[in-house]
């Protein structure tokens, strides 16, 4: 099953505790910093939304350890979303019961992360022991329950050679359809940039293996914030040429529209990308790898 969608969607997030604490999170200390918006304040959010948007992603931080979990997702129900979606870490959904708690409150796309295809290193990346085993266990009950699963993957230096080892563990697994996204190297994974960002060169092949095996077994598969001068041959799996326009309430400011957000600010280009076919629509690096790294790696792709 596939589902390309050209509607507006809203990422609301919910706050920023989380029971994984991964090596490359975007939200750093915001868990301690800013904490958790209340019950009121979200559905607020979600009253505004859906002024805008038919769809929703919650995110966060991680909403299945909230207590009021199940009482948001049947407050986007009762204002009729069409999509509701979970991005989480999966971990919780290793409950049968909660899974289907959550499938009858109204959530219908379930975004689980797992980084890699053994215990030894999802865990290593979570810094949770257990974490593997549950969220592998939450992808066999959300399956079973013929719910929809897309899950991403966080390209870093300790997974990239195994990313074909973990495509062959999701396509068992039945996932839908999995994204493969190169690490932003903001928050934590700033923090650990030597220990975590690898070079794209280096990632190349692996990524390209690792979408060959879903394409083949009928997955819809995708990569995110890699260039087209690095994803030859499969620009069609570049995500960012399909990601619906999307409005962000984070922790107390609205990204409008993401996509002019990247542009503007998450991604740069370097001085020879104006030479490249791909210019227009490439959005290039996240522009803290070439801030470390340089351009070099990025050649134009001739016109
Ligand atoms: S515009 Fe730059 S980063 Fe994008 S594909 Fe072309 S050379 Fe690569």
């Amino acid at each position: 099953m596939s589902r390309i969608r050209s509607e507006k969607r809203v990422d609301v997030k919910v706050g920023f505790s989380c029971n994984n604490r991964c090596l490359f999170c975007v939200q750093g200390r915001k868990r301690y910093d800013i904490g958790d918006f209340t019950t009121k304040e979200i559905q607020k959010k979600l009253e505004e939304s859906r002024k805008i948007a038919d769809s929703i992603v919650f995110t966060g931080g991680e909403i299945t350890i909230r207590k009021d979990f199940i009482e948001l997702v049947r407050f986007a129900k009762g204002l009729d979303f069409r999509i509701i979606q979970i991005q989480t870490n999966g971990r919780m959904f290793a409950y049968k019961k909660f899974c289907e708690d959550a499938i009858r409150a109204g959530a219908n796309e379930f975004s689980p992360a797992l980084h890699g295809h053994t215990a030894a290193l999802h865990d290593f990346l979570t810094r949770s022991r257990g974490s593997f085993e549950q969220t592998v266990a939450a992808i066999k009950n959300l399956k079973s329950l013929n719910q929809y699963v897309l899950t991403n993957s966080v390209i870093t230096k300790s997974n990239f050679r195994h990313l074909p080892e973990l495509a062959s563990l999701l396509v068992r697994l039945g996932v839908d359809q999995y994204q493969f996204a190169f690490v932003h190297p903001v928050g934590t994974a700033l923090e650990y940039f030597e220990r975590v960002v690898p070079r794209m060169k280096m990632i190349e092949p692996y990524v390209k293996k690792g979408l060959d095996i879903g394409i083949k077994a009928g997955r819809r598969v995708m990569t995110e914030a890699i260039p087209y001068c690095i994803m030859k041959g499969y620009e069609d799996y570049i995500a960012e040429k399909i990601i619906p326009v999307t409005t962000i309430y984070d922790a107390d400011f609205v990204v409008e529209n993401y996509t002019e957000f990247r542009l503007k600010e998450g991604k740069s280009k370097g001085p020879e990308c104006r030479k490249c076919r791909y210019f227009r629509v490439c959005e290039g690096p996240w522009r803290e790898y070439p801030e470390r790294y340089g351009f070099g790696e990025f050649i134009p792709v001739r016109k």
